[in-house]
């Protein structure tokens, strides 16, 4: 079970996971169908095309964008380090993937030259990279740094 607010009335929910995933559940006070918030409990994946919109139009919390390969050893270790900081995020920050055999395009605008590289936007403006497959420690405090970062 899970507890959801309705984005219609508010009041919290507790339902079943698979009623939620195939988006049968209904708010119980005013019958609105419930959505789970995957932005804040998933990576989003990202492409050469949403990459605008989704990572330098965002504004307030940073963007951390997962450089990664799906042939690529080390990557394999940061992907799951990234679903569980986008499940604690809290609205803190953002956790986004985008592979880079898939959109070029974005891996040479930021001259990814080795993977797993981790590029931290905020405000639309690259404020740090992480490369090489990190401790999640480490990773979680760049991310509290580029919180608190003003542009
Ligand atoms: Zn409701």
């Amino acid at each position: 079970m899970q507890v959801v607010a309705c984005r219609n009335c508010g009041s919290r929910n507790r339902v079943d996971e698979s009623r939620l995933a195939t988006s049968e559940a209904k708010c119980g006070r005013c019958g609105e169908a419930l959505q789970a918030d995957k932005h804040d409990s998933k990576p989003t994946v990202i492409t050469d095309q949403t990459f605008e919109r989704d990572v330098l139009q965002a504004r307030g919390q940073p963007v951390l964008v997962d450089c990664w390969a799906p042939w690529c050893g080390p990557c394999r270790i940061i992907g799951p380090i990234m679903d569980q900081l986008a499940a604690e995020s809290q609205g803190q920050y953002r956790i986004a993937k985008l592979n880079v055999d898939e959109n070029p395009q974005t891996a040479s605008r930021f001259q990814i030259a080795s993977i797993p590289t981790m590029l931290i936007f905020k405000d639309g403006k690259l404020i740090d990279r992480i490369i090489g497959a990190q401790p999640k420690q480490t990773i979680a405090e760049r991310l509290r740094v580029a919180s608190r970062f003003a542009a």
